[in-house]
């Protein structure tokens, strides 16, 4: 695949991002893009290994390798070397209903696996999917494809992150009516409210969500199934239903000071500013971090998309708390090659603090232990305190406080990003849908039926917090399983 001696004479090449000082006065994507003959050259590194393990998505230690739904990499990074961009996309979309997502937003476990990897800079994976797909809309060859018979079957899917599009995509494809329930009042989940417009543009996501709705989807918003539209009503409206709600509980940080006005979960932050954005105007949740001093709790995906929202809102000072140590540079020993790597890397939220207040704004290996208010009952003040991992009684490891370390920082907005706890309650409960230990939803993988009859779960719901390219994996095997569940009943 590409051009057997590729690897050997070309370099790995990406495109520069907008510059940092530049893109932070404004809300567009800041990914810039190769030109073509560029990219055939980054095709051509692709080097026929023989056994490629950057298309094997499995769980190793815990993270993915390879890519999740088996995108056939090879095959495409050597048809865009030979200019064969047409069909490139055609191999895409067979795995892929959503590149152009997965094209910018995903951390690419692909090539943290790919063979090249071992000794040389991986194959561009991530950015030949996105120009493979960009391209396909330019040229206009990504239509409306209705499916040519309908089986009369009618599918509901509760949420339209995702998982919740692409079960609803394949659905589709397969004949059946499906409608899409949104409780939000724009479809995409976490594509629309989550990941900033810098990272995703919104118009991307519109953009495949009106070639759905084209091909005979069904969306119905402003509409949360179990309060808004009985539970009990899918049942008997529909066919069968995939659950798609995604993992939106946030954990909460019970310190001292926590109901101190200026708190807020990292995903209040983020959709009312995005929720702004595309009304083009604030509304009543809109958070402002304009000249204020900003602590974000939380180093993950979340912590860093809070990171760049605050410094466009041209926030005074920024520190990002993590309680985990600071990522090797390179691989560490216990985290070999095909498994994901574990190493430091500046972000692009990290990447445009550091240029504006000169340093990369995450403080390693510390906590926050209190928050001080002033006269208004407004943060004022966060505590700090260094912690070391020790292990417990138990054999597990455990943040223990270094006595004495603890720092004071002022902070008018504080933000918590770590993580999530699961799906919420409401919708579940009144199905009577049976949990796993961590409280998601329980369905087996693979096959996705849960403890009800005809109903079946996909995406963060089913696994907990996880990626896009994850949860399109999930939506696509739901999707085949409630097909075949339909054609027998
Ligand atoms: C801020 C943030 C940034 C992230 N960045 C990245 C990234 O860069 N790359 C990456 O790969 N992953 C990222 N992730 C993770 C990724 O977004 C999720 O794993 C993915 O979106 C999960 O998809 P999903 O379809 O399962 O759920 P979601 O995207 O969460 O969608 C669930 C949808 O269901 C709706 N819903 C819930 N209950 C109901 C109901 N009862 N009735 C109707 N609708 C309902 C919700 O409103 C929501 O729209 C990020 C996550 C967050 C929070
Ligand atoms: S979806 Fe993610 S893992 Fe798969 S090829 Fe694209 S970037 Fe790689």
């Amino acid at each position: 695949m590409g051009k057997p001696t590729g690897f050997k004479e070309i370099s790995r090449e990406l495109p520069a991002d907008r510059p940092p000082l530049e893109r932070v006065r404004d809300w567009d994507e800041f990914h810039l893009h190769f030109p073509e003959e560029r990219l055939q050259a980054q095709g051509a590194r692709c080097m026929d290994c023989g056994i490629p393990f950057c298309h094997n998505g499995v769980l190793l230690a815990g993270m993915a390798s390879g890519c999740p739904i088996n995108n056939l990499i090879p095959e495409w990074n050597d048809l865009v070397y030979r200019g064969l961009w047409r069909e490139a996309l055609e191999r895409l979309h067979k795995t892929n209903n959503f590149p152009e997502f997965t094209g910018r937003v995903c951390p690419a476990p692909c090539e943290g696996s790919c063979v090249l990897g071992i000794n040389e800079p991986p194959v561009t994976i991530k950015n030949i999917e996105c120009a493979i797909i960009d391209k396909g809309f330019e040229e206009g060859w990504v239509v409306p494809e209705p499916p040519l018979v309908r089986t009369g079957r009618k599918a509901a899917v509760v949420g339209s992150g995702p998982a919740g599009l692409s079960a609803a995509a394949q659905l589709n494809k397969a004949g059946h009516w499906v409608t899409v329930f949104e409780r939000a009042d724009r479809v995409g989940g976490l594509l629309m409210y989550g990941i900033p417009n810098p990272k995703l543009d919104k118009k991307v996501v519109q953009r495949r969500v009106d070639l759905l709705a084209a091909e005979g989807v069904e969306f119905v918003t402003n509409t949360e199934v179990g309060k808004d539209y009985p539970a009990e009503r899918l049942l008997k409206e529909f066919d069968g239903a995939v659950l798609c709600g995604g993992a939106t509980k946030p954990r909460d940080l019970p310190i001292e000071g926590r109901r101190l006005q200026g708190i807020h979960f990292a995903m209040e932050f983020l959709q009312a500013n995005t929720q702004g954005l595309l009304d083009g105007r604030k509304g009543k949740n809109y958070v402002s971090a304009e000249g204020k001093d900003v602590v974000v709790i939380g180093g993950g995906d979340t912590g860093t998309d809070c990171v760049a929202t605050a410094m466009r809102h041209r926030c005074k000072s920024l520190t990002q708390l993590e309680i985990l140590s600071k990522p090797p540079l390179e691989r560490a020993s216990d985290n070999p090659w095909p498994q994901w790597p574990k190493v430091y890397k500046l972000d692009y939220g990290q990447e445009e603090a550091a240029a504006r207040f000169g340093a990369d704004p995450r403080r390693y290996l510390v906590t926050a232990k209190r928050f001080t208010g002033d006269e208004k009952g407004r943060v004022k003040e966060i505590c700090l305190v260094s912690v070391e991992w020790q292990k417990d009684e138990k054999g597990r490891l455990v943040p223990k406080e270094i006595p004495g370390s603890e720092k004071i920082l002022p902070a008018q907005l504080v933000l918590l990003a770590m993580g999530f706890l699961g799906p919420e309650d409401a919708l579940l409960n009144q199905l009577g849908i049976e949990r796993d230990e961590r409280t998601n939803v329980k369905a087996e993988y693979g096959r996705y039926a849960t403890s009800v009859k005809g109903v079946f779960a996909a995406g963060d719901m089913r696994r907990g917090q996880s990626l896009v390219v994850w949860a399109i994996q999930e939506g696509r095997e739901a999707a085949r399983a409630m097909d075949e569940y339909l054609r027998q009943t």
